[in-house]
């Protein structure tokens, strides 16, 4: 766990007190958690960022259950952190002040799939790949698709934006969020967006609420785009010496104007990890590129057969193309391999999801070659090279190495910055980000956004500590 100084103010005991006996009064005793060791799961998420534990935990079935508890919340002063299924990278769903954790996850439903107008209507609990598949029993498709599918939820991806392999072609959650329904602190309940086709009616609220990381307001229900199911799929593999190589393909087929749906890159660590996990892959390569195209059987082949081109002119060694299912299942167990095979290389990992422009992928692994060189922190990276998204993930074992995993994370962010990059492509800021904040974005901006989260939450109860940096934050 990365060292982190948890300044959020915790309720008072009164406050707190008075807080559980309502919420059980409004809700009932058997959705209102107040046990210690029942509410201890819920300080942490996937960032293994640990917050104290909560002092409720609410377990909504309903919109009016949200508004209850952001009413009473707002009423009693104690601090209130929405949260689903906890796969959040950044620490985005841990309760920095404790007080009431408010979980989402018993509503799952999805209320409506409408062919027609091409719209999917469904509660914020609903795990992302169970919607997948039932819009995909109606010949429909929803493109975002974050590797932790199987787990993480709809609501989640709206909260932070999510994005996934097939964000090369698609783009990310936001584009696909038309409307939401919402509920403020304080417990007002409100529609943002639309159902139709075009609409520019005022502001972009649904977009500003979408990657707002559970500060602003909290989701009930989300309406959803969806595009046509793409009949058939193309997948190549294509192996290199090396990134640089690698990522002279991506920028050649990018060049070629083509667009695979996924463009996926793994380095030399990355491969050595995988194949101590018995996979077999070509010991001559030190890149790999997994690249997927959709559409109607001619578009997928003309496809392969331009990108199988350019990998060959890029110098790659061995280019695979799958001609079945079972082959392109093959041809992706690399990929599937590699986050059980990193996790298997040390005891603790931080995978950040920094984004730089294509043509820096290579300049910017040198970069954090030499870094772990400097700081003796081991590093590998992968990820979605079409949009120049890569999951740089540093590994280390003991306690005393953090000060060098912090010392490698702050110099990534500022290679980042000076390619000219983002901090975050699909994690968010949650709390392991907010001390970088201010490397990308200025003060004015910073401030502005501040007093946007003051409008929405003036008592700053709604899962505060997030995404801005605290006084004191060193980078800043
Ligand atoms: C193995 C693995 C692979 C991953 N791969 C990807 C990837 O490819 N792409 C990607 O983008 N992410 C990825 N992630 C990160 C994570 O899965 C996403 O951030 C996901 O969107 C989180 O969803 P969740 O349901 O777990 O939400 P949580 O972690 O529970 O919450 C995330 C945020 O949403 C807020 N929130 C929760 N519910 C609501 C609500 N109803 N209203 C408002 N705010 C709310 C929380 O406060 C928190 O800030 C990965 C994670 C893992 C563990």
């Amino acid at each position: 766990v990365l060292a982190r100084s948890f300044t959020e103010p915790r309720p008072s005991a009164t406050a707190v007190d008075r807080a559980r006996s309502l919420l059980e009064r409004a809700l009932g005793a058997s959705k209102v958690m107040t046990d210690r060791a029942q509410c201890e799961p819920f300080a942490t998420d996937d960032s293994d960022v640990i917050a104290p534990v909560p002092d409720a935990v609410v377990l909504a079935s309903s919109p009016e259950d949200i508004a209850r508890t952001l009413e009473i919340a707002q009423a009693t002063e104690v601090p209130v952190t929405p949260r689903l299924a906890g796969t959040g990278r950044t620490g985005g769903a841990v309760p920095l002040a404790g007080g009431i954790v408010l979980s989402m996850m018993g509503m799952a439903k999805i209320k409506e799939i409408d062919r027609g107008e091409r719209i999917a209507v469904v509660e914020p609990g609903i795990i992302t790949g169970e919607l997948h598949e039932a819009v995909e029993r109606e010949g429909l498709f929803y493109p975002p698709d974050p590797n932790s599918l199987k787990m993480c939820t709809i609501g989640g991806n709206v909260a932070e934006n999510a994005g996934g392999p097939r964000a090369f072609k698609y783009g990310v959650t936001r584009d696909y969020v038309l409307g939401l329904e919402a509920v403020l602190m304080g417990g007002t309940r409100l529609r943002t967006g639309r159902r139709t086709a075009k609409g520019v009616t005022g502001y972009d609220v649904t977009a500003l609420l979408t990657g707002s990381e559970g500060t602003l307001a909290v989701f009930s229900e989300a309406t959803l785009r969806l595009v046509p199911k793409p009949p058939e799929v193309g997948t190549l593999l294509a192996l290199f010496l090396d990134v640089r190589a690698a990522a002279e393909a991506v920028a050649a087929i990018v060049a070629l104007g083509l667009l695979p749906r996924c463009l996926e890159l793994l380095d030399r660590a990355t491969l050595d990890a995988v194949r101590d996990r018995g996979v077999s892959v070509d010991e001559r390569a030190g890149a790999l590129l997994i690249i997927e195209v959709d559409g109607d059987a001619h578009a997928c082949e003309r496809g392969i057969e331009q990108i199988g081109e350019a990998c060959t002119q890029a110098k790659a060694l061995d280019v695979l193309v799958a001609q079945d299912a079972a082959q392109r299942a093959r041809l992706w167990s690399a990929r599937r391999e590699m986050s059980p095979a990193v996790r298997a290389l040390a005891r603790r990992k931080i995978s950040e999801d920094i984004v730089v422009p294509r043509r820096s992928i290579a300049p910017l692994l040198d970069c954090v070659a030499r870094t772990s060189e400097k700081t003796g922190i081991r590093s590998l990276t992968y990820g979605h090279a079409g949009d120049g998204n890569l999951h740089v993930n540093f590994l280390w074992n003991e306690p005393d190495e953090i000060p060098r995993v912090e010392a490698s994370i702050e110099q990534l962010f500022r290679d980042v910055m000076s390619f000219g990059g983002t901090l975050s492509g699909e994690h968010g800021i949650g709390i392991l980000k907010a001390p970088y904040l201010g490397l990308e974005q200025s003060d004015a901006l910073i401030d502005l956004q501040v007093r946007l989260k003051r409008t929405f939450d003036p008592k700053n109860l709604l899962n505060p500590g997030k995404i801005f940096p605290a006084a004191g934050h060193r980078a800043c």
